[in-house]
């Protein structure tokens, strides 16, 4: 087998900050949906890993979702030799990139003040370590969990560590703690512990705010040290299970093996033909993006049963949980994308955002791992409708449907951490006035096409009324477009437009966006979009124009020029703001309008520009903008997750092979292919011409062979 995983670049998009995202991402160090991802400290700040950083302070535990919601139940693991010290900054060392390996299943660096290699390789709930030490009676290994109540204690006599924190970033109820246990192979010379700098020799416990354990190890033999550690959100005694269930008795070797096959047999689902390796690497660091997020939080009990801390009710439920997951992105890409190649996956993703439901009374909006106010809408009624109508097998449709009725006809939370925030107010006018709540024309928009999603459930349970109302609701997209200046526009209570009006002010009615970015999101009725604009060729040129208008934007309400804004001046895509995703199935518009070909012209220009093997447009958001590019690239894309269809571009790579469910096969072949003519000039599927422009999953999902022959027409 090909070894897919040699091709993933875990370090993309790490050269990222505050105010300029090229992903905003770490090198995940992980499974695939694994609990936890390890990953090289630099900052203890969520930018946790930078390349351009030249201090190692350690490789994190971490379940940071994005720096935007930050991270929780996160730890530090560190050698050193000598003199300790304990603090990130005093124990970092210095180390290069020329001696570090960063992939999925293995990181390692070498540690030039200590001339120490650190490695690691991943499980789904822990990770095996391995320390090469130089010679020397002084080397130890540090744990430090972060600010937040901590207990950590140490038995020297059976190598081991056990610790527990309650460090998060909100989102948690009060008894949260994430559970760990390090074991050692070699025998402890000493250890200790430390709080704020202070170190406690010989003393095997402690409890304290953000406090720390070390042990130390001769290393007089020149055998490496190994640790192996799991985690639990349950409890100690589980964390010790999933340690023995996942590691024990194997050595690194072993675990770095299986890692390395599983990452190599997921990311093999798809097999790409390209003479260009820069591409190559491109598409599997996207693809290996898109395995990441939602992250398992379910353990196994005894006998095999799964179970789970629940971080809506903080009780302890049998089932299946995952979280971290901002739904208002990865509606677009990553559940679709699951639906085609891992519906099993999907299901029981499902099943545990309905254990969510179960637990807390509510979808969560964005999960990390509880409740979370950040973004708009309540997109768990999407992915829910994309899979009801794409038939995922096992799930609970009538408590999906509950859960989405709920959404659509309930005031939820007023800081916004489920429900939709002004909820009332569209129900009273047809639209979220913009005097009443922030963002008031991107709600409208978004609840309107939540509201044909939930409508879509109603329908296949046989609620016709029902979906009859949410289907006439989703039609409230109209009533914030304002046909004197030709776009969606922030409406007041008393039915009056904001005043005055700029398309280039960001904020306010629009959420990271100006009225450029939004005008197009009625993904849920392309046709109706089209007439409200003018009819198909008035659209084509609205589409031309928003390519072609100069990148400028106006801060509008937020306090300060934020980073969504600067990515889309530094790029020439004029006013497709590519870096985030409102306009993410724009391009994929001009084909409703007859013009494919600037579908495909403009799809291909933003695989090439906009991706790199070491950089993204802008946040990468829990495999959004990655599986933006997996499906583009492929020649398809999910132009409305909701409803059981793609959008037909042109493939980006000579052949691509993917393997769909139950050994079925889907080829796409790209005859002639190359940068100067990205044209479809003939398609054939399954050796007769298709001329649609749309293929429908089930279709799709049956496999066969898509050949495509690229050229430039005569007349465009
Ligand atoms: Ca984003």
């Amino acid at each position: 087998m090909m070894d897919f995983a040699s091709l993933v670049n875990p370090l993309q998009g790490s050269t990222s900050k505050f105010d300029f995202s090229t992903g905003n991402v770490y090198p995940a160090i992980g499974r695939p949906y694994g609990m936890n991802f390890w990953t090289p400290q630099t900052s203890e700040s969520p930018w946790l890993y930078q390349y351009a950083d030249h201090h190692f302070q350690g490789i994190r535990c971490t379940h940071q979702p994005s720096p935007w919601i930050g991270d929780y139940g996160h730890f530090v693991i560190m050698p050193v030799v000598g003199n300790l010290m304990t603090g990130a900054r005093e124990r970092a060392s210095g180390f290069r990139h020329s001696e570090e390996v960063a992939l999925p299943h293995h990181y390692q660096a070498h540690l030039r003040r200590y001339e120490t290699t650190i490695e690691v390789t991943p499980t789904e709930r822990g990770a095996a370590f391995r320390f090469h030490f130089p010679t020397t009676d002084e080397a130890a290994v540090l744990i430090e969990p972060f600010p937040g109540s901590t207990k950590i204690s140490i038995d020297a006599e059976a190598g081991r560590v056990i610790g527990q924190t309650n460090a998060n970033s909100d989102g948690v109820p009060e008894n949260f703690a994430c559970y760990f246990v390090a074991e050692f192979d070699a025998p402890v010379q000493a250890y200790g512990v430390f709080e704020n700098g202070r170190v406690y020799e010989a003393q095997s416990a402690l409890e304290g705010s953000r406090s720390g354990a070390f042990v130390r190890f001769s290393t007089q033999s020149g055998q490496p040290v190994t640790m192996q550690v799991a985690t639990s959100f349950i409890s100690v005694e589980q964390a010790q299970r999933n340690l023995q269930q996942e590691l024990s008795g194997r050595s690194f070797e072993a675990i770095l093996e299986e890692s390395h096959q599983v990452w190599n047999e997921i990311l093999g689902h798809i097999q790409i033909d390209t003479q260009d390796n820069d591409r190559r690497r491109t598409f599997y660091s996207a693809l290996y993006r898109t395995l990441l997020f939602p992250r398992q939080w379910h353990e196994y009990a005894e006998g095999g049963r799964q179970v789970h801390f629940s971080p809506y009710d903080g009780k302890i439920h049998d089932g299946v949980l995952y979280t971290d997951n901002g739904f208002w992105d990865t509606y677009r890409t990553v559940y679709p994308l699951l639906s085609l190649l891992f519906p099993q996956r999907l299901s029981e993703i499902l099943n545990g955002w309905i254990n969510a439901y179960r637990e807390g009374g509510w979808m969560p909006k964005w999960a990390s791992p509880g409740y979370r106010d950040c973004m708009i809408g309540t997109h768990t009624d999407v992915i829910f409708a994309d899979a009801c109508v794409k038939d995922i097998p096992g799930v609970d449709w009538q408590l999906a449907y509950e859960a989405g009725l709920k959404n659509a006809t309930q005031t939820g939370m007023k800081t916004g951490h489920f429900g939709r925030l002004g909820l009332a107010e569209y129900l009273q006018c047809g639209y979220v006035p913009e005097d009443r709540v922030l963002h008031g024309a991107s709600r409208t928009l978004d609840f309107a096409y939540n509201d044909f999603c939930v409508g879509n459930i109603a329908s296949h349970l046989g609620h016709e009324d029902v979906a009859a109302d949410l289907f006439a609701r989703a039609q409230n997209y109209r009533n914030v477009y304002d046909s004197s200046v030709g776009f969606m526009r922030g409406r007041l209570f008393d039915g009056s437009w904001e005043s005055p009006f700029s398309a280039t002010r960001w904020g306010g009615p629009f959420v990271e966006g100006s009225a450029w970015q939004h005008l197009f999101d009625v993904p849920h009725d392309i046709p109706g979009l089209i007439d409200l604009l003018g009819g198909k060729s008035a659209f084509v040129q609205r589409l031309d124009e928003m390519m072609a208008t100069e990148p400028a934007y106006e801060i509008g309400s937020y306090p300060y020029e934020i980073h969504e804004m600067t990515e889309m001046a530094a790029v020439d895509f004029g006013q497709y703001a590519h870096s985030n995703q409102p306009v993410h199935h724009a391009l994929y518009l001009y084909s409703y309008a007859d013009a494919p070909w600037k579908t495909q012209q403009h799809v291909r220009r933003v695989l090439n520009e906009l991706y790199t093997p070491d950089t993204l447009p802008g946040d990468e958001d829990n495999g959004e903008m990655s599986g933006w590019y997996v499906f583009s690239s492929l020649g398809f894309y999910p132009i409305c997750p909701g409803k059981p269809v793609y959008t037909l571009g042109a493939p980006y790579f000579d052949e691509a092979i993917i393997k769909l469910p139950e050994e079925r096969e889907l080829r796409m072949i790209a005859r002639d292919n190359s940068d100067d003519q990205p044209y479809i000039m003939q398609r054939l599927w399954r050796d007769r011409p298709l001329n649609q422009i749309e293929i429908q999953h089930n279709d799709l999902l049956e496999g066969g062979t898509m050949i495509c022959s690229l050229g430039t027409p005569s007349t465009r």
